[in-house]
């Protein structure tokens, strides 16, 4: 075990990519974090903002079934966000992509919510035997970037739910002050890079993959003018305190770990980026959760100590889904790392059409977190 330095206030050390460090030993994300909690305000001024955010987007969807498109997963921010929404005294309609691989908690979670809420549900479901492929296509490439499907196969079902029904607004239910804002060098997504890797490591033709095209993104956030927006970014939103929310009022269930909603992804999160990458990515939540006083220092560095925690069973479900053998297996994770840099990708185009983005940026189209990693070189990355 390296010693690395650690900042004073969050859990970050010096693995994280682009962190540098204060006079006081504080990194530079916690000052970020700072930054984005002036410029977001939770109380009432947050409350005032969320207000006027809710009369625009009513405004936007008279005449129209729905005002807002909500993505739902069965995990607690999403869940949250649609139970907000519906609090706001909008009329979401909630999106689901169906990568094949949720699990059975996660599916009833969302239908308890939609039943209690009376919230219609848009699914895109892809077929099976093509998104396995998918995967082992990121995997044979020896990417560590292998939930960059899932990714952006909900963006682009989202844009596709908005799209068809009318909708101008896409919610998102993602909070920087519990899940923090992931660093570029973590995971790199675009819809070419996808078809770039399943081009070269692919055998199944992608057909019903909802890939995000630059054509359709241009499309969609410049031409239809569809925002995407954070309102949980307004709120001083508790995670314990949703959570608890959730299972009283539509008997949510925790399914025991954050990101276990989705098999796939729990064993990216707990298995394979451990192993693969050495890459935890749970000390991100952990920080944020920190820096937002929610979590003891003390008690989320206790929490990183112990190793994290893949149920077995979902490491033989990866392995027999995808038609690997133990051999094929062992070999796959002992690739070296390839970088998304070796493969094509949106990013010289992100970049050279910065100017633009910006706009799009400044009109709530991409998210800001958007603008700053895909559309600023490498070399200015970092927060
Ligand atoms: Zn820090």
């Amino acid at each position: 075990m390296r010693n690395l330095r650690v900042c004073t206030r969050c859990i970050y050390d010096e693995s994280v990519p682009a962190i540098t460090f204060d006079e006081a030993g504080v990194c530079n994300y916690c000052r970020m974090h700072d930054d984005l909690d002036r410029r977001y305000p939770a109380g009432p001024e947050g409350e005032r903002i969320l207000r006027k955010m809710a009369d625009e987007i009513r405004v936007a969807g008279r005449g129209k079934k729905y005002d807002c498109v909500v993505g739902v997963s069965g995990g607690c921010d999403s869940s949250f966000m649609l139970h907000k929404a519906v609090e706001m005294g909008l009329r979401p309609l909630a999106v689901h992509f169906d990568n094949t691989w949720n699990s059975p908690i996660a599916t009833q979670n969302i239908y308890n919510l939609l039943d209690a809420l009376g919230v219609d549900l848009f699914t895109l479901v892809v077929e099976n035997e093509e998104y396995n492929d998918i995967y082992r296509a990121f995997l044979r490439a020896g990417l560590k970037d292998i939930e960059a499907p899932t990714d952006i196969a909900l963006a682009t079902t989202l844009y596709l739910a908005a799209e068809q029904h009318g909708v101008r607004y896409i919610l998102e239910g993602h909070s920087f002050r519990t899940e923090g804002i992931s660093p570029l060098g973590w995971l790199y997504m675009d819809g070419k890079f996808i078809e770039s890797v399943h081009h070269r490591f692919g055998r199944v033709p992608m057909r019903s993959f909802p890939n995000l095209t630059f054509a359709r993104f241009v499309r969609w956030a410049a031409w239809r003018n569809i925002k995407r927006i954070r309102p949980l970014w307004y709120l001083p939103y508790n995670k314990d305190a949703a959570k608890r929310l959730l299972a009283e009022r539509y008997g949510w269930q925790w399914y025991g770990g954050h990101h276990l909603e989705n098999r796939f992804t729990a064993f990216y999160h707990a298995y394979f980026m451990p192993r693969r990458a050495g890459i935890d990515q749970r000390l991100l939540g952990h920080a944020a959760l920190v820096r937002s006083r929610q979590l003891e220092r003390r008690t989320a560095m206790a929490l990183m100590a112990e190793p994290p925690d893949c149920p077995p069973e979902i490491v033989a479900m990866v392995k027999k889904r995808l038609g690997f053998s133990e051999q094929e297996f062992a070999a796959l994770m002992a690739l070296p790392i390839a970088d998304w840099r070796d493969f094509e990708t949106y990013k010289p185009l992100f970049e050279r059409l910065r100017p633009f983005f910006w706009v799009l940026m400044k009109l709530d189209r991409v998210p800001e977190s958007f603008y700053l990693k895909f559309c600023r070189p490498m070399a200015q990355q970092g927060p």
